[in-house]
C-alpha cells in the first residue's frame, strides 16, 4: 500500500463493482435531488455530502461513493487513459477506489 508513485496510477474501466456503485448512484438520484432541494429550502447544507453524511451510509464523498475519482468541478470521473476502446478511470485516493471510507479523512 505504500507503492504510491503518482505516475504509476493504473486506470481502471467504469465497469464491474464501479459500474454497480455507479448505477446504485443514479437509482438514487430522484430521492437525492427530492432531499437536497428540501434541505436547500430549509437553509441547511445540501450538497451531495451533507446527503450521504445525514445518511450514515459511509460513502466516500469525494467520489461519490463509486470509487473512482471525480474531476475538479465535479463533473464526472477523472479518465486517464485507454485499454483499446475503454476508457480508464482513476481510483479515488481517499477511499482506495472502495467507494466506502473506512479511516478517517486524511488531513
Ligand atoms: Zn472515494
Amino acid at each position: 500500500m505504500h507503492n504510491n508513485d503518482p505516475q504509476e496510477k493504473p486506470g481502471v474501466p467504469l465497469a464491474g463493482e464501479y459500474l454497480k456503485r455507479y448505477e446504485a448512484n443514479l437509482r438514487r438520484m430522484p430521492e437525492v435531488k427530492a432531499w437536497r432541494t428540501g434541505e436547500f429550502d430549509a437553509g441547511r447544507p445540501s450538497a451531495l455530502k451533507d446527503y450521504f453524511g445525514a445518511h450514515g451510509f459511509g460513502f466516500c464523498s469525494h467520489c461519490q461513493g463509486v470509487g473512482l475519482a471525480m474531476n475538479e468541478d465535479g463533473m464526472g470521473y477523472k479518465a486517464v487513459g485507454w485499454d483499446k476502446d475503454i476508457q480508464l478511470f482513476e481510483k479515488c485516493d481517499f477511499c482506495g477506489g472502495t467507494g466506502v471510507l473506512t479511516e478517517k479523512p486524511r488531513s
